[in-house]
């Protein structure tokens, strides 16, 4: 049986092969029987460059329509996709490209002699253009190709995709997922959150990530439904789409820079369905407030790249705040402790997965591969969290963001949220500094409100303030107050960069 990816999401297509599948922000319209004749093209046009099945196509390019079919295209040549953030310089790229050395790397325009350069030394064959209007080599060299194909046969097994992990230590890795992971997903994703004939999806996330790419326009594609297709976040042009959306997907500072836009309110939300947040902790305050001015609950969700989604608050039934709700069906989460121990249900321990979902292993890395899985086929996340009274998954973070201090553990979270309840803090992030005495020193970079209760902030204040509530271990030594925090693509605090910026050697 055809277990290729695209076969499946093309099975869910509309009929009428004239219904919208992206709209612009020009008004452009690709119907989708445009993404059916585009993707052919390129997947021809793939072929005839003389790439084999599993061969790897890699992407640095903007996000427009043709760079969404050529993903879907590469799905459908057999190859596997690997996209890149445009963002990535030349060590980067060049690693990427030693490491999975693509038959086919479309870059942009603009990086067209650096890519040519690295390609000619990885050895990839070839190099082809797309830039942000979606014009480029890549489209002109497949225009003369026929706009039907036939999407070659894969197993469930086989590779569709390769992310390469954000990597805040050591090397970034790559990890390989096969057409069964994705589906598996995607068929789960869609039927929980309640996909519906006439769900439009705003989509304003980046398409070189998990969340934009896998999570949010399978469920888009799978539903047949149409998506605002914007290049980026923008909360203004956000409050002009969500009437005409249903969903929208997001990480927590699109949440938060909506409700920082004042006539942000149930008006703008009138049509919504569902808001999803997730690729980082999400505010109780922000969910409480977003609440509040819209009457919609935000559903949180947790995953990863190595997976897609594990966990999900509940359509029906409570949204939780501060939690990431249960396991998806058909996929098995636990909470251990070192050495993969049993540990009392609510403690904080590591948070292991298994399921249909979970990807096949790092590109090139089984040493690494076998040492994240357990002997009995769970995945360690690296996430530490724990259950609440009733089931729900709470995410403490990451282990390696766990602080040791006198031999003690201390788990971010817990003084994170004292601090971000104080009045004047807008959010914090708690962090292990090297300490002579304890080894590491609990530290606290608070980002202060531009009021007056935030001027009043200071150093001794803040401890002060959270001392009682605390064991005299996990008190912050230091504290930085500051404008904003580091934070990537996929709106994660990079506490790799706080930790180095104040590092006591740098101090
Ligand atoms: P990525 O592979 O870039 O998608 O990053 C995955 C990591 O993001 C997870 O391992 C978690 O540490 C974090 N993450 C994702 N969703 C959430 C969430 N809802 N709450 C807290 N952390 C999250």
């Amino acid at each position: 049986m055809n277990r290729n990816l695209y076969s499946l999401l093309a099975a869910h297509f509309p009929q009428d092969k004239t219904a919208a599948c992206m709209i612009l922000p020009n008004g452009r319209v690709w119907t989708y029987g445009d993404v059916e004749r585009a993707s052919a093209r390129i997947a021809h046009l793939i072929v005839a460059l003389g790439l084999q099945p599993g061969d790897r196509v890699a992407a640095q390019v903007e996000k427009t329509p043709e760079a969404l079919v050529l993903y879907l295209a590469a799905l459908r040549a057999g190859m596997v996709f690997l996209p890149l953030n445009p963002a990535y310089q030349r060590h980067e790229l060049e690693y990427f490209l030693l490491d999975a050395k693509p038959g086919l790397f479309v870059c942009r325009p603009q990086a067209r002699a650096l890519a040519a350069e690295l390609a000619a030394q990885a050895g990839v064959p070839h190099v082809l253009e797309l830039d942000d209007g979606g014009r480029g080599s890549l489209i002109d060299a497949a225009a003369p190709h026929a706009d039907r194909f036939d999407t070659v046969a894969r197993s469930a097994d086989n590779l569709a995709a390769i992310l390469y992990t954000s990597g805040t230590t050591g090397r970034s890795k790559g990890a390989m997922l096969s057409h069964g992971n994705l589906a598996h997903n995607a068929k789960t994703l869609h039927k929980y959150w309640h996909f519906q004939p006439g769900d439009v999806l705003l989509h304003m996330l980046p398409i070189f990530h998990v969340h934009g790419l896998f999570v949010a326009c399978h469920c888009a594609l799978m539903n047949g439904s149409a998506m605002f297709f914007e290049p980026k976040f923008d909360a203004a042009r956000a409050m002009e789409l969500l009437p005409q959306s249903t969903v929208m997907m997001g990480v927590p500072t699109f949440y938060v820079r909506l409700l920082q836009e004042p006539s942000f309110g149930r008006e703008a939300c009138r049509s919504m369905r569902l808001f999803i947040s997730g690729s980082a902790p999400l505010l109780k305050e922000t969910f409480d407030e977003f609440k509040s001015r819209t009457g919609h609950t935000i559903l949180e969700r947790y995953g990863m790249t190595e997976g897609g989604m594990f966990t999900s608050n509940p359509y029906e039934g409570e949204r939780r705040g501060g939690t990431v709700g249960f396991p998806l069906p058909g996929t098995a989460l636990r909470i251990v402790g070192a050495g993969n121990t049993a540990i009392r249900r609510g403690s904080v321990g590591n948070i292991q997965v298994k399921g249909d979902n979970v990807f096949v292993g790092y590109w090139g890395m089984p040493e690494k591969t076998k040492e994240e899985f357990t002997p009995d086929g769970f995945f360690k996340t690296g996430d530490v969290g724990s259950w609440d009274a009733d089931g729900y998954v709470v995410i403490s973070g990451r282990s390696k963001d766990l602080v040791i201090t006198g031999g003690l553990n201390v788990y971010p979270k817990e003084i994170e949220e004292l601090i971000d309840a104080m009045p004047g803090v807008v959010e914090s992030a708690v962090i292990g500094l090297p300490h002579p005495d304890f080894g590491e020193a609990v530290t606290a970079v608070v980002v202060r409100q531009k009021n007056a209760e935030g001027r009043a902030l200071t150093e001794s204040g803040i401890i002060a303030a959270i001392k009682d509530q605390l064991a005299n271990f996990k008190v912050p030594k230091w504290v930085y107050l500051v404008d904003e925090l580091p934070r990537n693509a996929m709106g994660k605090v990079q506490k790799n960069i706080l930790r180095q910026e104040y590092s006591p050697t740098r101090r």
